[in-house]
């Protein structure tokens, strides 16, 4: 089986998960990946990118990770200051890469982010009693074989020393993709009210980051954060691992 798999790399070079380029950077090239990885996902990676996607991954600079979670609160916005943390703009690379994992399955792309950003999340000495993933609604799970956002929450969990509990919100109702509603207002009147929290859970009193893949005008982390928070959740911090966010929240930082 090796044998054939070697064969057909070596007559077939892999190519990176991100530009689609001839691959020449693997775990192996990243100092403790492959240790991390398998301690958080239980399995060994399988990743292939070029250096020059990798090299191309670059945080903001100091603080500019946090900012307001929706920049452009709506009249009436319970949750106006709701912070978020997004350690990477949302630049040409996430732009090709977000996609991909989205529409091409790249689970281990996913994970590569996720690993990523559960460092930021350590550095940030961020800490919460939960992790909570933005739900897929089960007919996008069921196309895409996985959600993004549990994929890349699973190492903040980790980071955090928090359970990742992607039980705890349920999608009300099934809306319609954000990418395909260009207006901002559109997008978030799309996920006004989308979210609850199971009824198996009590969050009352917890702390619990919310954590999805992208935020563009945040409306889908706040909506998820208004749930948790309408149920007694004393905190909510979202995360994600790229925005474009540029709004300070003036509570956090
Ligand atoms: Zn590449």
């Amino acid at each position: 089986m090796s044998l054939i798999s070697d064969t057909v790399d070596w007559i077939l070079p892999h190519k990176c998960c991100i530009c689609g380029d001839v691959a020449d950077v693997t775990a192996d090239d990243i100092p403790g990946y492959k240790q991390l990885y398998n301690l958080i996902y239980g399995s060994q990676p399988d990743l292939h990118m070029c250096t020059k996607c990798l090299s191309r991954l670059t945080p903001v600079e100091g603080n500019r990770g946090w900012s307001l979670c929706l920049s452009n609160p709506y009249d009436g916005d319970p949750h106006p200051e709701l912070a978020l943390f997004a350690p990477f703009p949302y630049d040409d690379i996430c732009d090709t890469a977000i996609p991909r994992i989205k529409f091409g399955a790249q689970k281990e792309l996913a994970r590569l982010f996720g690993i990523i950003l559960g460092r930021t999340v350590k550095e940030n000495n961020i800490a919460a009693d939960l992790v909570v993933p933005v739900p897929l609604s089960a007919e996008r799970l069921e196309e895409r074989g996985f959600n993004q956002a549990e994929e890349m929450a699973l190492p903040v969990a980790f980071a955090t020393g928090a359970p990742l509990r992607p039980d705890v919100l349920m999608r009300k109702v099934d809306t319609a993709r954000q990418t395909e509603l260009r207006d901002n207002e559109a997008r978030a009147e799309n996920v006004r009210g989308a979210f609850e929290v199971s009824p198996e859970w009590d969050v009352e009193g917890l702390s619990i980051i919310v954590a999805d893949d992208v935020a563009t005008t945040g409306a889908t982390l706040h909506e998820a954060a208004c749930a948790l928070l309408d149920k007694g959740a004393s905190k909510v911090l979202c995360i994600a691992f790229a925005s474009n966010r540029t709004v300070k929240n003036t509570e956090t930082v």
